[in-house]
């Protein structure tokens, strides 16, 4: 760095004998940006007439906060670029925007009701567990949840409970399946699980103990009666000929069919 802005003392806490001669890097923690990555900015910067993005920063004491930085090549007074190819960068602290863009995310990838991923989220985290997989193939799993004849529950007991039937599926979904696994409301009273690094047998294993535990649920009434339930699982291997989640999901929907069909509170997985 060439110059400085006194202004930008006040975001990053360096004084300008810090700053001038070392590399933009300095602002960032080390473990986020590497020199080459400075210079592909740059380039873009070249190429298109800026680069933004927006991440961790440092700040001399060594504090983080999210910040907002641009680098523009430096023009002229006649607007041509100035012959060293010089830029100019500008940081902003966004720690504020970051808060709110998490919240945000939040708001639209998470179920209101059970807190688990909504469906469009889920289809987003599969896809990029699928390109992975792709690289690096190893066992995956996807497990089809369907809570058992809900509409009478609705019916007889009352919507409200209902919702607190799904909430109880969700955090005995939560218990069950591990921190790696992708959890999601899929619609209605269904609810589907991809697993990661896991084959069909130990899939079908975690599947049966939710199904049980399911099964020993005793869900409080507002009348001061406990309401019991069950529910239905599919489980199938996602295959490596498997182009889309759609093909493997409707693998696994396919065996939640058959366990509607064989009565219910049940696990069927493709091989059964
Ligand atoms: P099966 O055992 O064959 O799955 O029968 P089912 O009654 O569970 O299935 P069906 O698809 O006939 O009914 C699902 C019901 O789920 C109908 C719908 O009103 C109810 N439902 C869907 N979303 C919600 C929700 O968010 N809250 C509540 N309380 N009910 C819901
Ligand atoms: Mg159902
Ligand atoms: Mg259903």
């Amino acid at each position: 760095m060439q110059d400085w802005n006194p202004s930008i003392a006040r975001i990053t806490g360096f004084t300008e004998d810090q700053v001038i001669g070392r590399s933009l890097s300095m602002f960032y923690p080390e473990d986020a940006i590497s020199e080459q990555r400075v210079l592909d900015r740059l380039h873009e910067a070249d190429r298109t007439g800026w680069s933004l993005d927006e991440g961790w920063c440092v700040r001399a004491d060594a504090g983080r906060y999210w910040g907002s930085c641009l680098i523009a090549p430096l023009h002229d007074r006649d607007d041509a670029l100035t012959d060293e190819h010089a830029y100019s960068l500008i940081i902003r602290d966004v720690s504020d925007r970051r808060e709110a863009a998490e919240a945000l995310l939040k708001a639209v990838s998470c179920d209101h009701l059970t807190g688990l991923l909504n469906r469009r989220a889920f289809v987003e985290a599969v896809e990029l567990e699928m390109q992975r997989w792709a690289r690096f193939p190893r066992p995956l799993s996807l497990v089809m949840i369907d809570a058992d004849h809900f509409k009478r529950i609705n019916d007889q007991y009352g919507h409200a409970a209902g919702d607190a039937v799904l909430r109880h599926l969700a955090a005995g979904m939560t218990a069950t399946f591990r921190a790696m696994d992708v959890l999601a409301r899929f619609g209605g009273e269904e609810f589907v699980v991809l697993m990661p690094h896991t084959d069909v047998a130990s899939a079908i294993q975690h599947a049966e103990r939710l199904r049980s535990a399911i099964e020993a649920l005793r869900i409080p009434l507002d009348d001061g009666g406990e309401l019991r339930i069950t529910a239905s699982f599919g489980v199938a291997a996602c295959r490596p000929d498997d182009d889309s989640l759609d093909a493997a999901i409707a693998g696994a929907d396919e065996c939640l069919y058959r366990a509607k069909r064989q009565g219910r509170n049940r696990v069927v997985c493709a091989a059964a």
